[in-house]
């Protein structure tokens, strides 16, 4: 049909750009009213020390409570708000939220927030941080914040300024989805992290591979001998867990501990410890 009716074809293209173009800016508009309303809700999932399994936090993971469309995970809305510049808007509500839902549990427990790349070249990020840690009163000690590697890439310089005031405040930064980016080796040499988090995908492939439990090994020694903990990401079932731990990974996270949780269901958490809470959900799945 298009072959043959050239135009059509055309002004059918034009039409589904409008189209595309429309929702963008209507998802743009949504997203801007549901972070001035709150919407944008912290989620958390726990993690936990290898040796011993106790709990020692949680990562607060973004999710939109969307009125029609249901609790939204951050694929749907995380780049939108980077491209829009929302994003630092959006992380500084989420992270005074989670400082807030944080009062509650015991003082040990650990957050960590995420932190978008671009946010990283803010040379406003240490102060807007530090500003709502002295609004909530949540100590930065108590605070991590993880970045991926992309965030490096674009300007070293400034992210080495960020990465220090952070740290010089007691916030304790981490490289996330270690493994996962293209010059890995290069950024632990120029940067000093707190922490190396092992991306799940390579955590998950452990059992299946003996070369993958290899690499793991080697990034575990690796962030080791550089005095950084590791975490290992995506964690989902005991065998390689046991393994981890046996390999003297510090962190776990995963599915096997917990997904992420609404504040009413980590206060659950908290309350009755990861055992009980992870046979609930194994039950309801
Ligand atoms: P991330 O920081 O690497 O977070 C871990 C992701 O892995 C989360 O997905 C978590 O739900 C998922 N996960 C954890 N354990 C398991 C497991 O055992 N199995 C499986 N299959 N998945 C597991 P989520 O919540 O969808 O977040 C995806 C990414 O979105 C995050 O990856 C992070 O990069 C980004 N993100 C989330 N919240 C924020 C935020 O507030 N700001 C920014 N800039 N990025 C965020
Ligand atoms: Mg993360
Ligand atoms: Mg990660
Ligand atoms: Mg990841």
């Amino acid at each position: 049909q298009g072959k043959k009716d050239g135009r059509g074809t055309y002004r059918f293209f034009e039409s589904a750009m409008d189209e595309e173009l429309r929702a963008r800016a209507l998802l743009e508009r949504d997203l801007r009213e549901a972070i001035n309303e709150g919407r944008i809700e912290p989620f958390y999932q726990p993690v936990v020390a290898l040796p011993g399994r106790e709990l020692t936090g949680f990562e607060v993971l973004a999710r939109w409570r969307h009125p029609e469309r249901g609790v939204l995970p951050p694929s749907e809305f995380i780049s939108v708000a980077e491209e829009t510049g929302m994003i630092g808007d959006l992380c500084y509500d989420l992270l005074r939220r989670a400082c807030r839902d944080a009062a509650n549990w015991p003082s040990h427990l650990q957050l960590a927030i995420n932190i978008a790349p671009q946010q990283f070249q803010d040379r406003w990020l240490a102060e807007q941080i530090l500003a709502i840690l002295n609004e909530t009163g949540f100590p930065a000690n108590r605070l991590e914040v993880e970045i991926t590697e992309s965030a490096l890439i674009q300007d070293l310089e400034a992210t080495r300024a960020t990465l220090t005031s952070l740290q010089n405040l007691g916030v304790r930064v981490a490289l996330d989805d270690f493994g996962t980016g293209y010059s890995s080796l290069y950024h632990l040499r120029e940067l000093k992290f707190d922490k190396l988090k092992i991306d799940r995908s390579y955590v998950n492939t452990i059992t299946m591979s003996e070369e993958r439990a290899k690499l793991v090994d080697a990034i575990i020694k690796l962030g080791s001998s550089l005095g950084l903990v590791t975490t290992a990401e995506g964690i989902e079932c005991s065998g390689s867990l046991d393994w981890l731990e046996g390999q003297g990974c510090d962190f776990g996270q995963g599915y096997l501990f917990g997904k992420p949780m609404s504040k009413a269901e980590t206060d659950r958490y908290v309350e009755n410890g990861p055992a009980e809470t992870a046979a609930r959900q194994q039950i309801a799945a």
